[in-house]
């Protein structure tokens, strides 16, 4: 789940043993003054054909010679945190302008940042100010949230920088269900600053397992009906869960290409002669192996 942030340390490294051998070689290296990329108006807006709400801002010194990576975000902010509405990576160019897509969003509070990322730490610049959304008679109207003081005296006149040297760390935020995988925050340890969201892969199955076994084990009837519109195939230990109650059938109720399907798996099945030698099975080829041996 760290490959990013591994993936970066082993570029680093690997970058810094390149620096290393042309030192050595006798290789000088033209050292490019890497200029800043510079964002100016930053903010949050209504979308020209008011059909939502983006982030933009424009920039200058962005070259894809620069070495930085800049995204742009729109946040909504809560009472218990900050959630990334739309975000969207700059395009380069010596000077630009870049927006998020509209997205149509709840009323709140909302503000707009960029991350400036140069391959080794990211800072993130925010709006000077926070914005209230609201929707009324069909429209968004906004408005700008009073500065506070240190925001003022913080304020260049470019947007706030983070003070925080961010230390990225992946967070889980939401657990996985039987239909959902869990979703992790990327987010900086000591600032608490969102910059991504990803689906934890497999997590949903994993937690579709563990619920399957625990019924099958935990019933107190003869027969246990799974349904499922997402899962083809069960684990060991669904296996195991059924070789524990010889005394339970296992009906499962499943979606494949559209279509919906019975298996049912008899109380004290023969499991070696339904699973993989790895503990899987599809249903499709469970169903086939109870038939053959009818
Ligand atoms: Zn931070």
């Amino acid at each position: 789940m760290r490959k990013t942030g591994l993936g970066r340390k082993l570029l680093t490294a690997v970058t810094g043993i390149i620096m290393v051998m042309e030192v050595l070689t006798g290789t000088t290296i033209k050292a490019q003054a890497a200029v800043e990329p510079v964002v100016t108006q930053l903010e949050v807006a209504v979308s020209s054909d008011n059909s939502g709400i983006v982030a933009r801002c424009s920039y200058q010194n962005y070259t894809d010679k620069s070495g930085y990576e800049m995204k742009l975000y729109l946040y909504r902010i809560e009472s218990d945190g900050e959630f990334i509405e739309s975000q969207k990576e700059l395009a380069y160019g010596d000077a630009g302008n870049g927006s998020t897509e509209p997205k149509q969003v709840k009323e709140g509070t909302y503000r707009a940042s960029v991350t400036i990322d140069d391959g080794i730490g990211m800072k993130q610049i925010n709006s000077e100010t926070h914005y209230q959304v609201r929707w009324i008679d069909g429209n968004y109207i906004l408005t700008n949230e009073n500065k506070q003081e240190e925001e003022i005296r913080d304020c260049s006149g470019t947007g706030k920088e983070s003070s925080c040297s961010h230390i990225f760390e992946y967070f889980l935020v939401q657990q996985a269900t039987p239909v959902k995988d869990a979703v992790q925050a990327y987010q900086c340890e000591k600032c608490g600053m969102v910059i991504d969201y990803i689906d934890v892969p497999n997590s949903a199955y994993a937690v579709f397992l563990k619920e399957t076994a625990e019924r099958i084990q935990n019933t107190q009837e003869k027969e246990v009906t799974i349904c499922t519109d997402r899962w083809l195939s069960f684990d060991r230990k669904v296996f195991e869960a059924i070789e524990s109650r010889p005394d339970v059938a296992v009906e499962v109720n499943y979606q494949y290409q559209g279509e919906r399907y019975l298996l049912l798996i008899p109380a004290g099945a023969d499991i070696e002669l339904l699973m993989d030698e790895n503990g899987f099975s599809g249903f499709r080829y469970m169903n086939d192996k109870l038939f053959e041996n009818k």
